[in-house]
């Protein structure tokens, strides 16, 4: 069953990792794409393989930046006549540092993308849904970083924590026109950003990733997270709206003290 039959969807951070898996199961379900991302060879080449820009239409996005945002979600609607799902999923994260050894600038290139990003995404999402009064659906990608603290990735858990209060105001005031705003938190996915956080070779990430939450034994794939947005973005979520979907294997209600 195609679960995205006739709808538009766009994808920031489609390039890679969580966005590529969802871009491809959103095109396996029948969507139409839009890919935003800053990666232009990756983005170009996942566009081609998913029937080129009358199916999938590749962007160069900055999410940090409302041209290109803005120009991304009319993109959308210039080149399928709408846009029914606004994925915000373009992150990043540093190195973990002290907090005293963390400067503004590191700080705030971690929220410019996580937060201001969703931000500017889920504000375009809603300037053309709201007037077309055909609803639509916002998810933004935060983590369990949402919901628990991190050592040393200080603006990473700050930006993820404020995805909560932006889908929670959004949700409320975008749902009156018929607009769900949902967040998906995943854990330990191996994915560039993942890896490339801990500076870890495939088998040591599938090896801390086993480990991870009470589903020892169980590492979760970007296509675990990719069903969870699938769920999300589709009527079987038609009265899912302001709710944080944990995708983590129960990591974030242990105690690793207890378990
Ligand atoms: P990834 O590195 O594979 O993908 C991130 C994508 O975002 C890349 O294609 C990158 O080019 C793009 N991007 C980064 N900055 C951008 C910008 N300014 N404008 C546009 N695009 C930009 O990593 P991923 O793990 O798939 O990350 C996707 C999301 O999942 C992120 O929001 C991340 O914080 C979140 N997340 C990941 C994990 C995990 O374990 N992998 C866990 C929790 C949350």
């Amino acid at each position: 069953m195609q679960r995205l039959e006739g709808k538009v969807a766009l994808i920031t951070g489609g390039a890679s990792g969580i966005g590529e898996c969802t871009a491809r199961l959103f095109h396996a379900h029948g969507a139409k794409l839009v890919i935003a991302d800053i990666q232009d060879d990756l983005g170009k080449s996942i566009s081609d393989q998913l029937g080129g820009p009358s199916e999938c239409l590749y962007m160069h996005c900055d999410v940090t930046s409302e041209p290109d945002v803005e120009q991304a979600v009319d993109a959308a609607v210039s080149a399928f006549g709408t846009l029914d799902i606004m994925y915000n999923n373009a992150g990043r994260i540093d190195v973990p540092k002290p907090i005293t050894e963390t400067s503004q600038n590191d700080f705030e290139r971690v929220v410019s993308t996580n937060l201001t990003g969703a931000f500017l995404g889920t504000k375009h999402a809603a300037r053309v849904m709201v007037p077309r009064a055909r609803g639509g659906c916002i998810v933004s990608t935060a983590s369990v970083c949402a919901v628990v603290g991190g050592t040393g990735t200080h603006a990473y858990t700050a930006s993820k924590h404020a995805l909560l209060g932006l889908m929670k105001s959004a949700a409320f005031e975008l749902g009156r026109h018929g607009i769900r705003v949902n967040l998906v938190s995943p854990y330990a996915v191996a994915t560039p950003l993942a890896k490339g956080f801990g500076n870890l070779s495939d088998e040591e990430f599938d090896g801390f990733a086993m480990g991870c939450g009470n589903l020892k034994g169980v590492a979760l794939k970007a296509e675990d997270v990719a069903r969870a947005v699938l769920y999300l973005a589709s009527d079987d979520a038609k009265y899912v709206s302001g709710h944080n979907l944990l995708v983590d294997g129960g990591f974030s209600v242990v105690n690793p003290s207890l378990s």
